[in-house]
């Protein structure tokens, strides 16, 4: 199948769709502060969402400033996030990064894309993340496999690589809804757009969808 694309006037309509069926959608990610989270963000790389929020509590607790990850033991930290995915690579990047917040920012995580990226464990989608949930800036939009698979279907983007995703979508979609695309993809995805058997039949953008890859 040649994959094809929207146009802007039907991406706008595609999202705007989005938000009106999915309005309770947002951030699913437990967290307090911007320090908590970063960790729970590297923690998430590969992780259901289900298994961070289990051990991000505990961790909370004992982990409250970047001071107090920056000085952690890597073992102790390591046996806390055991449940998640690589949890010996994810307590070295968490403790490295924020000993570089610690160094470099005074402690206080960085509310800029550019330094966010260059932490350790830090991508571009988590970087968009925590700007966008932390502190409420849109500086771009979060690509995760869900708008992946989704921007693909609808024909959002014809690309694989989610920084060529994250561009096609930036230059399609308004800036006011990049702070929860991410979010009402995924309710979309988990609702009709499934992963092996989406529902098309009963999707309200089936009139819009490209339909990409179905
Ligand atoms: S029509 Fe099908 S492929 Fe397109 S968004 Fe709806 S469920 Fe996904």
């Amino acid at each position: 199948m040649t994959s094809r694309k929207l146009g802007v006037a039907d991406a706008t309509e595609a999202i705007e769709e989005l938000e009106a069926h999915y309005p309770n959608a947002g951030y699913y990610l437990n967290f307090r502060t911007a320090v908590d989270l970063v960790a729970a963000a590297i923690i998430s790389a590969r992780t259901k969402d289900t298994v961070v929020n289990a051990v991000t509590p505990a961790l909370f607790d004992k982990y409250r400033t970047a001071d107090d990850y920056a000085g952690a033991n890597p073992k102790d930290l390591e046996a806390m996030i055991s449940r998640v995915s690589f949890p010996s690579r994810k307590a070295g990047n968490i403790i490295r990064t924020f000993r570089i917040i610690v160094n470099d920012y005074g402690g206080k995580v960085p509310d800029k894309r550019e330094a966010l990226t260059a932490l350790p464990g830090i991508g571009s989608k988590t970087a968009n993340t925590i700007l966008i949930n932390a502190f409420g800036i849109a500086a771009g939009i979060p690509v995760d496999t869900w708008v992946l698979r989704i921007a693909y279907r609808l024909g959002l983007s014809v690309e694989a690589d989610p920084d060529r995703v994250e561009a096609d979508l930036e230059g399609l979609v308004k800036k006011k809804y990049w702070k929860n695309i991410a979010y009402v993809m995924k309710a979309h995805g988990k609702e009709l757009c499934r992963t092996s058997a989406p529902l098309c039949d009963e999707c309200f953008l089936s009139g819009l969808c490209m339909r990409n890859g179905v």
